[in-house]
């Protein structure tokens, strides 16, 4: 029998708490590292969790001293103090990938070595008007300027008209390090959950994403419209761009569908991922049960990360006032094999993200029209 062993976590979160409903399932303790009450420890009763924050290096090694393993929910961590533990306890997915991944712009040129197709970029080094000036003549207009680190829901982005938008997009991202991308026409959005095992590297369906203000609103699984040959091109380069970095666990890989049929990566995130939450009721093993075997090298059944059932997620965002995602919940509640995710973060604020809802029904048509109403409820409550 193997033995169960002890999980830490970076980070307290939605994520965190999902991840931690999936370990409770196989009695993997998870030691939280996050502020006291977070939504992960709301879910996981030991005394095995760590008060702190995961950019506090102090706080990571205590974390490191109570567990056999170490993951993360968010990139954003400090990666010094897990580089400083790594002799003591494993890291997965390793310090040196979530390093790289967590500066955009340094993801994007290690990737670029590995034949991986990007939006042509720019680094910027002074960010000043004429700089930027001179990268949008290269560029070409609109063009998006991005902050390299701490980017989440679009924060850290700012699209870039015309020459005249440089000193308000410069002011938007002042005192953040910066780099610019050359616009992506895309006829739509798609993303693939990769995890990496001791074995190699597995994929889950290609999904489509619908961003609103720059923040993920609805995920189809499976992308809708999309030939079985796109499916799996995207597969294979979410798995080929996940195959560039050490360590184990899940990768959440973003992607723009151009209007040839070609693929561009947007990004990669070092953990799971909003686009994946709905193979919580899609699959047999959601990205959360596959991250945990990954993780503490337990098999997953190729089939079992197949697609069940079409499914539509829907993330229930923070709107106009402090409860109007509760409007939203009420709504979900009435709506026939709508399964309904809170994350119990406390008030909401205009576009955080309050918790998800995922319908499931036979065909995608079917599941589009039962969820249309909760889309109306959304849409009528937003900031
Ligand atoms: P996340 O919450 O996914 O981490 P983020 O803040 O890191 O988001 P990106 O994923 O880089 O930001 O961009 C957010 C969205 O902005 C994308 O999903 C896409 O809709 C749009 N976008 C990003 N880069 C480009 C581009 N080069 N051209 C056109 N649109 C873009
Ligand atoms: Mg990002
Ligand atoms: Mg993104």
């Amino acid at each position: 029998m193997w033995n169960s062993p002890k999980v830490g976590i970076l980070g307290g979160g939605q994520l965190g708490r999902m991840l931690v409903e999936s370990a409770n399932r196989l009695n993997i303790q998870c030691n939280v590292l996050d502020a006291e009450n977070s939504p992960a420890k709301q879910i996981s009763f030991h005394d095995g969790h760590v008060t702190g924050s995961f950019k506090e290096r102090e706080a990571v090694r205590q974390l490191a001293k109570t567990c056999d393993v170490l993951t993360a929910e968010i990139e954003h961590v400090d990666t010094y103090a897990l580089e400083e533990v790594s002799s003591e306890v494993r890291m997965e997915p390793s310090w040196q990938a979530i390093r790289t991944i967590q500066n955009k712009f340094n993801q994007k040129e290690h990737l670029r070595k590995f034949g991986i197709p990007m939006a042509d970029h720019r680094e910027l080094v002074k960010n000043t008007p004429e700089e930027l000036a001179e990268v949008g003549e290269q560029l070409g207009y609109p063009m998006m300027l991005k902050s390299k680190t701490m980017a989440y829901d679009g924060r850290g982005n700012f699209r870039v008209n015309s020459k005249a938008d440089i000193p308000e997009a410069l002011e938007a991202l002042k005192d953040r390090p910066l780099y610019a991308e050359k616009w992506a026409y895309f006829k739509m959005e798609l993303a693939v959950m990769a995890i990496k095992t001791k074995d190699g590297v597995l994929s889950y369906p290609t999904v489509e994403t619908v961003q609103e203000d720059s923040i993920c609103k609805l995920v189809y699984a499976p992308a809708r419209n999309v030939s079985e040959k796109i499916n799996q091109a995207a597969q294979a380069l979410a798995r080929k761009a996940v195959s560039a970095f050490e360590g184990k666990g899940a990768f959440g890989v973003e992607m723009f569908l151009l209007e040839d049929d070609s693929l561009m990566l947007c990004e990669i995130a070092s953990r799971i991922h909003n686009s994946g939450h709905w193979t919580i009721e899609g699959c047999a093993l959601s990205q959360f049960d596959s991250h945990m075997r990954a993780i503490v090298d337990l098999p997953i059944p190729a089939k079992s990360i197949e697609l069940r059932t079409p499914s539509i997620m829907l993330n229930i965002i923070g709107g106009a006032t402090p409860d109007s995602h509760l409007r939203a919940t009420e709504a979900a509640l009435s709506i026939p094999n709508a399964s309904i995710h809170l994350y119990s973060k406390g008030d909401a604020k205009p576009g955080r993200k309050m918790g998800h809802v995922t319908v499931t029904a036979a065909t995608m048509h079917e599941a589009e029209t039962i969820i249309q109403p909760l889309i109306d409820v959304v849409d009528d409550m937003r900031a």
